[in-house]
């Protein structure tokens, strides 16, 4: 059985703690942010796609906390000179050419970063659903699993790729997603109880950023 992509990264994330999925993707996110802080940097199809889209506000963030204070000013410097001659090609008159200037701006507003892992993941959701059908011992870990909410969808959309096994792969997320999801309501129930005024528990720090891994993404912080 040929895969798309390398497994080892997916059994590592599987042996590793909370949704396997979001730890490839925060892993991804952070070989990126360093390759634009790094070698991404004097390169030339790297600097025409950063000129072009630039980067987000959370993957600025993240820049910006890094150490290569040069290697960012020069992405930012190019990127200012190729917006300036986009706005100087799109001088609007009217409203009918405003809405036209700010279409093609708009095509220009984007992330390098989030348009690489946007392309990541969903190798992976066929992968997964493939070594399901063909590793004897991935079914275990996979049914143990704490897959967050979106990456659970997608793996339920990835179901055809676990051929003959699909019914065992299917049943395995809906329950896991269901056990995960009944435990956060009960966990929060248990976390709001702690405000009432005639209880003296006291409530766990860890509740919240525990249902927003389930929910929302792992990489709260
Ligand atoms: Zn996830
Ligand atoms: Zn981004």
């Amino acid at each position: 059985m040929q895969y798309h992509i390398q497994t080892a990264p997916v059994w590592d994330a599987y042996k590793s703690d909370g949704c396997p999925l979001c730890a490839l993707y925060a892993a991804k996110e952070k070989r990126l942010v360093k390759s634009y802080l790094n070698e991404n940097v004097m390169d030339e199809h790297f600097r025409m796609f950063s000129n072009s889209l630039g980067f987000c506000p959370e993957h600025i963030r993240m820049l910006y906390a890094g150490e290569n204070k040069l290697g960012l000013a020069l992405q930012l410097e190019t990127r200012a000179a190729y917006l300036y001659k986009e706005v100087l090609k799109q001088a609007p008159s009217d409203k009918k050419s405003a809405k036209r200037t700010a279409d093609a701006l708009k095509k220009h507003c984007g992330c390098v970063i989030c348009a690489e892992l946007d392309e990541f993941l969903p190798r992976y959701y066929m992968t997964i659903a493939q070594m399901y059908d063909n590793e004897p011992e991935f079914p275990k870990l996979f049914a143990e699993a704490n897959h967050c909410v979106k990456h659970a969808t997608e793996l339920f959309a990835a179901a055809e790729h676990a051929k003959k096994s699909v019914d065992r792969y299917l049943a395995d997320l809906h329950r896991s997603l269901s056990r995960d999801l009944k435990r956060t309501e009960r966990e929060l129930r248990i976390f709001c109880d702690c405000f009432d005024h005639l209880s003296s528990d006291k409530p766990d720090a860890t509740t919240i950023p525990r249902a927003v891994e389930l929910l929302i993404t792992k990489n709260i912080k």
